[in-house]
């Protein structure tokens, strides 16, 4: 399998190229194509498993596609449950986003450290990755909006959950249209899990590797 056969555009398969990856990883044969298609995911998937780039590059391919953002309004939202995983997720955004023809801007947002400049670099987001208190936080300071949000990822949502988020999701989960495509990503699956999913997600593809 080739990375070109999953829907790629040029610019992207540059990208890969660059960053050596010689061929897609069971997950992303699985979630590339499906989300281009604009599919509900849900992905049974460990850390390593390369799901990261799984939903990067599809993200990435379809904001090119779009006008570049000047709002508060965020259209792409990427919840995580630590700040480890946020700065990870944009790092892995920032090196494939360097090639494209147009700027995508990646803001990753967290606690333990100060809101302002956070709530300062917000405008004109495509992609917000965040732990959900600061983004509750972020949100009563009216720092951005979330009800144009048209692509939900939740990555590690079992660890999300584990840590006691449950509760702010919920209130995060409140300012997004319904109208969306929703990806989630888990490492294990349970009961609580499965409630949730069958609330969030839309006919998902479900992938296990
Ligand atoms: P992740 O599960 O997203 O944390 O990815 C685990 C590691 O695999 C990261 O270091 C990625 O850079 C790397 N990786 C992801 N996809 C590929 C691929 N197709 N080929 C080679 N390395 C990859």
């Amino acid at each position: 399998m080739t990375f070109a056969k999953l829907g790629l555009n040029q610019l992207l398969l540059t990208a890969i190229e660059k960053a050596n990856y010689q061929s897609p990883y069971p997950i992303q044969i699985e979630a590339i194509p499906a989300f281009l298609e604009g599919k509900d995911l849900l992905g049974i998937a460990p850390t390593g498993s390369g799901k990261t780039a799984s939903f990067i590059l599809p993200i990435l391919q379809i904001l090119q596609g779009k006008k570049e953002n000047k709002s508060r309004n965020v259209p792409v939202l990427v919840l995580v449950p630590t700040r480890e995983l946020a700065s990870q997720v944009a790092q892995v955004a920032d090196n494939f986003s360097r090639f494209l023809s147009r700027r995508v801007k990646t803001v990753a947002v967290f606690g333990g450290v100060s809101i302002n400049p956070q709530m300062r670099k917000m405008n004109g987001t495509d992609i917000l990755i965040g732990t959900p208190g600061r983004l509750l936080d972020l949100l009563s300071k009216n720092a951005l909006s979330l009800n144009q949000v048209e692509i939900l990822v939740m990555d590690e949502m079992d660890k999300v959950l584990n840590m006691g988020f449950r509760e702010e999701v919920n209130q995060i989960l409140a300012e997004i249209p319904k109208k969306r495509q929703t990806i989630l990503f888990s490492a294990t699956m349970d009961e609580t899990l499965e409630e949730l999913i069958s609330k969030l997600l839309k006919d998902p593809k479900r992938i296990s590797v």
